[in-house]
Formats: C-alpha cells, structure tokens, sequence
C-alpha cells in the first residue's frame, strides 16, 4: 500500500517508521527497499483485503494523477459493513480501479456490485499478446458519426475473455511504462468498452488520455458516459419513458371551465 495511518495521518512509507491499516487497524511495515517501490506491508498476513494486488509502477503512475485524498480510499458498505480499499475514490462519487493481474469474471462482477459506479483502467501490456490481438481487430473497427466511437462485431476478438461482459466501462491501456515518440500510435489513447450493446454490437470510444483525466477529475466523466450510452437505448424504449413522464392534461379537463370573473362556466376553445 501507499499510504498507511501514521498518528492518523495518511503517510507514504519511510524507513523505521510504524503505521497502521485503515482497514482491519493492523500494525504496517514500511518497505524502502532498492528494488520494489516503497510501499507498507502487513506484518503478519499479505493483505487484509482480498481484492489487493500487489502494486507495480503502473499502479503507482495512474493513481499519482490524482488527489492524494482521492487514493487508497478506505471503502465501507454501509450495509453490510464490508471494507475494501478502492484505488480512485473521486470527491463526486467514483472509483477507479486499476488492475494489472489476471481477474476471474466472478471477482470482477462482485467488485463492480460493491463499488456500483466505478470504472476499470487495466493493464493491457501485462501480456504481449492482448496488444496484438487489439492492433489486429483495430482495421476491422467500424467507424460511427461520432469521432472515435466504433460499433465492433466480435468483441471476443479485440479483448480478453473475462472483460467483454462487465457491467461498467472498462479502459483498456496499452501503453504501460512506455514513452511513446509517434503521436498517432495507437496506444496513446486508452479504449473503453462501454456497457452497453447495440443490436449485436459492442461499442468501443478511443479516449485521449489527457481527457480522460480531465473529466475524471472534474467530474464530467459520470454524466457524459451516461447520457451517450442513454443516446444509444433502442429508440422504443426512450418513447415509453417520455410518454411515461409527460402528463396528459388534455384528457382530464373537461369540455367546459369555471371562470371566477364571471361566476359561470364557460365552454373551452379548440384550437
Ligand atoms: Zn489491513
């Protein structure tokens, strides 16, 4: 972990210094070693929450773009009590997790239940292959009348298995720990499956990183992603909700009105 409680402040780890858990209240170790990044560890077990992973530099990196406050957040379901650190927890209300291991489709839908309105950034150079496949799917992308919004057939065949049916964006990074020279290579931007299909489609939006960034922390990310995947529902749908909403006042006035002026009634006018 990054930061541990240290007199209940939130510290980053320095050599000899004792810290504690926001979690479980354990006693944390600070490791400041040559090799790994300094992190705090558990002194008796890994981890108290199982859904940490060991932190890489890439971790490191994405969470570093944002507020201090905003990192290892310690997360607790008012309901059930459960604890859990998310990676990103924003000031409006989002949690971003990066994930760099390999996730089973189980741990990631419990994940995307707990935390509810979330995003994942995973790492897609983890494996060199799940770049390959993109760059290979990427000339059949077909383009819509929106700039970088892509419909794709076979979403199987563009990102790994266990990520195709999240019920919440998931942003793939391609470009890892890599400074890239070629502004139009690929993997400047980051890819974000949406949740949503259309007809058999699959929905891929090309967001530039800086963008990204941007709306996360300014809070735009949530209400815009929202209102383009409501712009895609089935047009049917939208007609219900709208014939829902809108009062039909016509039909429950009658054919006359009473006017206090002149203490009768008079008969409506149709227009
Ligand atoms: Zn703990």
């Amino acid at each position: 972990m990054k930061y541990a409680l240290v007199n209940n402040f939130k510290t980053e780890a320095q050599k000899d210094l004792k810290g504690y858990c926001p979690i479980c209240e354990s006693e944390l170790t600070a490791k400041c070693g040559d090799f790994k990044i300094h992190h705090w560890s558990h002194k008796k077990i890994r981890n108290c929450d199982p859904w940490w992973e060991n932190e890489t530099e890439w971790h490191r990196n994405w969470k570093n773009n944002y507020p201090a406050a905003w990192q290892e957040f310690p997360f607790k379901d008012q309901k059930t009590d459960e604890k859990h650190i998310a990676d990103i927890y924003t000031a409006h209300g989002l949690v971003i997790e990066f994930q760099h291991s390999n996730i089973n489709p189980e741990e990631r839908n419990s994940r995307e239940l707990y935390y509810k309105n979330m995003i994942w950034i995973v790492d897609g150079t983890r494996l060199k292959r799940d770049y390959l496949r993109f760059l290979k799917a990427f000339k059949d992308f077909k383009k819509t009348e929106k700039k970088g919004i892509y419909m794709i057939d076979q979403i199987e065949e563009v990102f790994p298995s266990n990520w195709i049916n999240s019920s919440v964006p998931v942003l793939f990074d391609f470009k890892g720990l890599d400074e890239l020279k070629d502004k139009t290579d690929l993997r400047n931007n980051l890819y974000c499956l949406l949740p949503v299909r259309q007809g058999w489609h699959s929905i891929i939006a090309e967001v530039p990183r800086d963008a990204f960034l941007r709306t996360t922390i300014n809070s735009e990310w949530t209400s815009r992603t929202q209102n383009f995947i409501e712009s895609l529902l089935p047009k049917k749908e939208q007609q219900i909700e709208i014939e829902e909403i809108q009062p039909q006042p016509a039909q429950r006035e009658g054919t006359h009105y009473y006017d206090h002026k002149k203490g009768r009634f008079i008969k409506r006018r149709r227009f």
